[in-house]
């Protein structure tokens, strides 16, 4: 392994884990057991200090193959039950979610470095959606179709079987739960791979399922392992029957190819670049406060970050040089502390990839308006921190303008009018989310309408809900995740033909 000093939160990881964890060691949720793996050795590293928390093995085939064995037999039960039953033992889940909350939230901060104030709300959203599909379990139902024969016809919307969830390591718990309630209440199995780098609150969540009054154990496993091995395997396994994976665009295209060869269909959440478009007539106090969340919330860690900031030319300078004085203001620190808005960067690959890209822009001609690298105070603490940063002066066609930087990084580009506005949102490969600020109600709409992005804002951004449905355009991805049509992606529709003629037209064959 790799000789990381020890961090002083190692112990503390280890208490919570064996408050949500039988036995308290990593490994993959198999059925209500822990199974250690096999493969080879890997760390989590604390994010605040730069110290090892603790270690494990990757899943491998064995795990895999327990979790698939698992996940078939219980998917047969859980799908045998009534459908209100199935929304009881969802709602069980939410209950432990709630019960476990503080835990859970303390553990996700220390491991995966996301503020305390961020990960207690991600928490109580996690409940949420296990009580939001708790309650689509028995209103979940087909239609009668009016077909023009004397047939009565019906649909069925039936379950896959074993769904494997691949996910990142931006929002563990949140992403978990947000993939397994829609799948359950569908009527699936879920084989779910988190991140390598954040693996314990999705393995806490696979365990308290386990837990949870009518669930059967093994409908939910979670592997502690990596991508290109248990994930591979996970995905190519003869059982799976959906694959749904959060990430990135590269991995996402790997995974959806690797699925297609055995004709498993998938679903893919990916990265995005968005536009938060800033018109003159804008409430600007409102669309600062916007911006800043925008980009700067989650370290900029997040699949929906207002990444380019598009302002409009006539209020360009003013907007700047106050979004850059609020910007140097955002508390930045320890992740633990409640005051903390901005924690550190997860992993220190990921702060390399981002000091990398800030330097490429300057060095292309880019204007710091604020930040660019760790905040003085932080310096000495080893954590991977880097402060809220702007570049100003950025060419449309700069690397900084077009890639996804997944960082607390945000790109200024103004703009004239709004076609120049909506053709600059628009001139990018993704189309995951996108705003616009405007005190004109016709020009929200007609924005919202032109911008080829998922999910748009007009006047406030990144509300999302589970309620709601989530997913991308073009190299965002495909599918929806939340809401019913979540619902509809981890189902499938069968239709059934009933002749209720008493004496039917026989249109075909030999009459004896
Ligand atoms: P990543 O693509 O590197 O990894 C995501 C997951 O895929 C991890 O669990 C990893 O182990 C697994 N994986 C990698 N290769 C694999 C393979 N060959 N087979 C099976 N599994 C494999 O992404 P990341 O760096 O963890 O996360 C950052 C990315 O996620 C960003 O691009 C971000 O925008 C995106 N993201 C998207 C959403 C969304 O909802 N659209 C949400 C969060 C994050």
């Amino acid at each position: 392994m790799s000789g990381l000093t020890h961090s002083p939160a190692a112990e503390r990881v280890a208490a919570l884990l064996s408050d949500v964890l039988p036995g308290g060691r990593i490994g993959s949720v198999v059925a209500g057991a822990v199974m250690t793996g096999t493969g080879a050795g890997l760390d989590l590293v604390n994010p605040a200090d730069g110290g090892l928390l603790a270690s494990y093995r990757d899943a491998g085939p064995d795990v895999v193959e327990a979790a698939m064995a698992a996940a078939r037999d219980a998917q047969r039960a859980w799908w045998g039950l009534s459908a209100a039953a199935r929304g009881r033992a969802l709602w069980a889940v939410g209950a432990l979610v709630r019960r476990h909350a503080e835990a859970l939230a303390e553990l996700e901060t220390l491991a995966a470095g996301k503020p305390i104030r961020d990960t207690r709300g991600e928490v109580a959203k996690v409940a949420e959606m296990f009580e939001y599909y708790a309650g689509w379990c028995d209103k979940l139902h087909g239609a009668v179709i009016p077909v023009p024969t004397s047939h009565l016809n019906y649909t069925r919307h039936e379950p896959h079987g074993t769904v494997v969830q691949i996910t990142p390591w931006n929002a563990p718990l949140f992403t978990a739960g947000w993939q397994i309630a829609p799948a359950l209440c569908a009527g699936n199995a879920v084989v779910l791979k988190p991140s390598e780098l954040t693996p314990l609150t999705s393995v806490a969540l696979g365990a308290l399922c386990d837990r949870a009054e009518g669930l059967p154990r093994g409908l939910v496993s979670v592997l502690a392992g990596a991508g290109p091995t248990t994930g591979a395997a996970a995905v190519a396994h003869p059982d799976t029957r959906l694959v749904v994976f959060v990430g990135s665009a590269e991995a996402g295209a790997r995974i959806a190819a690797a699925a297609a060869r055995n004709i498993v269909p998938s679903v893919l959440e990916l990265g995005g670049k968005s536009a938060n478009i800033v018109f003159a007539d804008a409430d600007l106090g409102r669309a600062l406060t916007g911006a800043q969340a925008a980009i700067f919330g989650g370290a900029g860690q997040s699949c929906v970050a207002g990444s380019r900031l598009l302002v409009h030319r006539a209020i360009h300078a003013e907007f700047v040089a106050r979004l850059s004085h609020a910007a140097g203001r955002i508390p930045v620190g320890m992740p633990t502390d409640p005051a903390t808005q901005i924690g550190p960067i997860n992993n220190r690959r990921q702060l390399d990839k981002i000091t990398g890209m800030v330097q490429a822009a300057t060095g292309a001609g880019a204007t710091l308006a604020a930040g660019g690298g760790c905040p003085a105070a932080l310096r000495d603490t080893g954590g991977f921190y880097f402060s809220p940063t702007i570049l100003d002066g950025v060419a449309p066609d700069a690397a900084i303008a077009r890639d996804e930087v997944f960082g607390p990084v945000l790109a200024v580009l103004p703009f004239d009018d709004e076609a120049e506005a909506v053709a600059l949102a628009n001139a990018t490969p993704y189309g995951l989310a996108g705003a616009v600020w405007t005190g004109e109600a016709g020009r929200g709409h007609r924005v919202a309408a032109a911008l080829r992005a998922g999910t748009v804002w007009v006047n406030g951004y990144k509300t999302i809900n589970v309620a709601s449905p989530f997913g991308g355009f073009g190299r965002s991805g495909f599918g929806r995740s939340s809401g019913y049509e979540a619902l509809m992606a981890y189902t499938q529709t069968k239709s059934v033909w009933v002749e209720t003629a008493a004496e039917p037209a026989v249109a075909f064959g030999y009459v004896g």
